[in-house]
């Protein structure tokens, strides 16, 4: 059975005021798929979220959301089910895990299924987690909703290589068990290689290269010389 495309953008250009950043992107997310964007710093990767996630105005082509291609706010995207996550920590540190999630209307129980390692921080100020406790916060709390397509950007910026892998996989899982379509900026690309079905390559505003992850993979060599070196 083929499955529901949660996001489609059909030759989408974005950019800032005037300023085109992304030009003539063709980008498919489809439930249960995870999809990655990859590119050098500057290719495009986050102004292209940003854009799918409502907060910046398309400047021409389409850009279709949970199946409505209409302009919606974050805000109403994210009660259709999309859910957006960036590198930014977004907890409040001087509240407690629990109460970071009850400020968030999500219960302890059901995030400490998401990542149980958050069971013996609950008690604990926010801002005295590491930044892997704090992004497992960050995910739990989003994937707690159910979202349908869920928007991570860099999630895992700065953390250690086995906090990437472990928020790697429980995305992945999401993928696999709650049927969640997910749209993943990452700068560790063979960390992505090993969970994501499909990879689109972006570099200057442009998508160049576009395959499964094991396509990708076969030529990574390749593929970082040709687009994921800055410039
Ligand atoms: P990085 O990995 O460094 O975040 P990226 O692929 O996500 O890179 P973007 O952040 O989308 O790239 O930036 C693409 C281009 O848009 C860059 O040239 C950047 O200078 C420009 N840009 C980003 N934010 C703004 C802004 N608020 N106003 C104007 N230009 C911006």
């Amino acid at each position: 059975m083929p499955s529901t495309a949660v996001l489609e953008c059909q030759g989408l250009s974005a950019g800032y005021g005037g300023t085109v950043v992304c030009r003539g992107l063709d980008i498919t997310v489809r439930s249960g798929e995870v999809v990655a964007l990859i590119g050098a710093n500057g290719a495009g990767k986050s102004t292209t979220m940003l854009t799918v996630a409502g907060e910046l105005a398309p400047i021409s082509g389409r850009v279709s959301v949970l199946g409505s291609d209409k302009r919606a706010s974050l805000a109403t995207l994210a009660k259709r089910g999309l859910s957006y996550v960036t590198e930014e920590r977004s907890v409040i540190m001087g509240l407690t895990t629990a109460d970071n999630l009850r400020l968030a209307g999500v219960s302890a129980e059901a995030a400490c299924a998401v990542f149980p390692e958050l069971r013996a921080l609950l008690g604990r100020p926010a801002g005295l987690l590491s930044g892997g406790e704090q992004q497992m916060l960050t995910l739990a709390r989003a994937l707690v909703r159910n979202p349908k397509l869920l928007l991570a950007d860099e999630l895992s910026l700065g953390l250690a290589p086995q906090i990437v892998a472990r928020l790697l996989d429980v995305v992945r899982a999401a993928a696999d068990t709650e049927n969640l379509g997910v749209l993943l900026v990452e700068q560790h690309v063979r960390q992505v290689l090993r969970v994501a079905d499909r990879v689109y390559v972006m570099r200057r505003g442009q998508v160049m290269l576009e395959g499964t992850a094991a396509e990708i993979g076969a030529d990574l060599d390749a593929v970082q010389r040709a687009y994921l070196s800055s410039g």
